[in-house]
């Protein structure tokens, strides 16, 4: 393994803070990624001169739109302000006037449509841009075309559609039928694809079928600096993306990323696109399997490898279930033993509520067999 994948914990045990063994992807709240020695040798030099920051942000727009084959790109402070910038785009276009009065949209097209299937804690970034959500559909139930094209009116800003695993009831109409309804419309679609790298050929899905803005993070699987996304799409929502955004005064302002986070997703996707993604699945394939065999013998649970995700990113990931009855361990009490022990184990609760799940994609070489040797004794005992 390389160095750069090596965990250093000293300085977070100065603070007092103890290991974690990250094995549930990438998540804010537990670090998002990190980055490897390239990405950080990036910033480290873009951190010693000045730069002028909007010939910068145009620069890595180009190269964003270069690989993801988008008209424009623009470097955003994560997805979530992504999703702030294209709502704001969708509303103000490159006026000046509608610019300045954000978040106040009086006058303007201000609705966000959204799949009420979609409906999440980021829809507050549309109303942080002064946005107001429409839901449409019967969420978990169903949506039907109608329900969307009843919902498009001239306060249509545009239509958020959401492609996330967390979303368990995959109910919403197929992206195809959303881009269809919204041309006949003239409303523009977001997509938010925040997560939903790999696989590598995301980075073009999206836009290739037609979308006019599509949102990725810059701190998950992409490993570029944690305040890090990107916007893509249409030229002139693009360039309202960054009239709105920073180092201009509009509602983007306190969400800027320095030339440190510019550069360092700039050589994070440049990466990213040249990886061995067969290499990286064939290694997440062993520490799997690893798993998988380790905790076969324990009787009563049940582990296997699953494969793909709900939305079919290709991560092997180890799932297990047990009946609580017979083996007296609640899911909670579980995942509260891997969370007290040293280091700290965390992985991810399966979101439709059945057992827990292994992600080895934020894991370091030899990880696979610590996760092991707990749960072994925390099933034993
Ligand atoms: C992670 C995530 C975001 C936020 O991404 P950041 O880069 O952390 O801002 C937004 N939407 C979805 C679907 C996500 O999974």
């Amino acid at each position: 393994m390389s160095r750069n994948l090596q965990s250093d914990m000293g300085i977070y045990q100065e603070l007092g803070l103890q290991d974690v063994i990250v094995a549930t992807g990438n998540f804010t709240e537990l670090g998002g990624s990190l980055m490897p020695e390239e990405v950080l040798e990036a910033m480290q030099v873009a951190a010693r001169s000045f730069v002028n920051i909007q010939a910068l942000h145009e620069r890595a727009g180009q190269v964003i739109a270069d690989l993801t084959g988008a008209e424009a790109g623009y470097v955003t402070s994560g997805a979530a302000a992504g999703l702030v910038l294209g709502t704001a785009a969708c509303m103000t276009g490159s006026n000046p006037a509608a610019i300045h009065q954000l978040p106040d949209t009086d006058g303007l097209k201000n609705e966000i449509v959204i799949h009420k299937a979609h409906s999440n804690n980021y829809n507050r970034m549309f109303r942080l841009a002064g946005a107001k959500v429409k839901e449409v559909g019967y969420g978990a139930h169903r949506t039907l075309p109608w329900q969307l094209e009843s919902a498009l009116d001239e306060r249509t800003a545009a239509i958020v559609y959401v492609v996330a695993q967390f979303l368990v009831s995959q109910t919403a109409l197929p992206l195809p039928e959303v881009l269809r309804i919204a041309r006949a419309k003239g409303v523009p679609v977001i997509v938010d694809a925040a997560n939903e790298l790999p696989p590598v050929e995301n980075l073009r899905k999206f836009i290739e079928m037609g979308a006019d803005l599509v949102i990725f993070s810059g701190g998950k699987d992409l490993q570029g600096p944690q305040p890090s996304g990107f916007i893509c799409g249409r030229r002139d929502l693009i360039e309202a993306c960054a009239l709105n955004g920073a180092p201009n005064h509009g509602i983007g302002r306190p969400m800027k990323v320095g030339k440190e986070e510019i550069v360092g997703l700039v050589a994070a996707l440049k990466r990213y696109v040249r990886l061995d993604h067969q290499a990286r699945i064939a290694r997440w394939e062993r520490q799997i399997s690893l798993i998988v065999d380790g905790l076969s013998d324990i009787e009563r649970l049940r582990v296997s490898r699953v494969f793909p995700d709900y939305t079919g990113r290709p991560v092997p990931r180890a799932w297990l279930t047990w009946d609580e009855e017979t083996v007296s361990r609640s899911k909670q009490e579980v995942l509260d033993a891997l969370a007290k022990g040293s280091p700290i184990i965390r992985v991810l609760e399966e979101y439709a509520g059945k057992g827990l799940l292994i992600d080895p994609s934020t894991l370091l070489a030899g990880q696979e067999a610590i996760i092991v040797e707990r749960l072994r004794t925390i099933f034993a005992g």
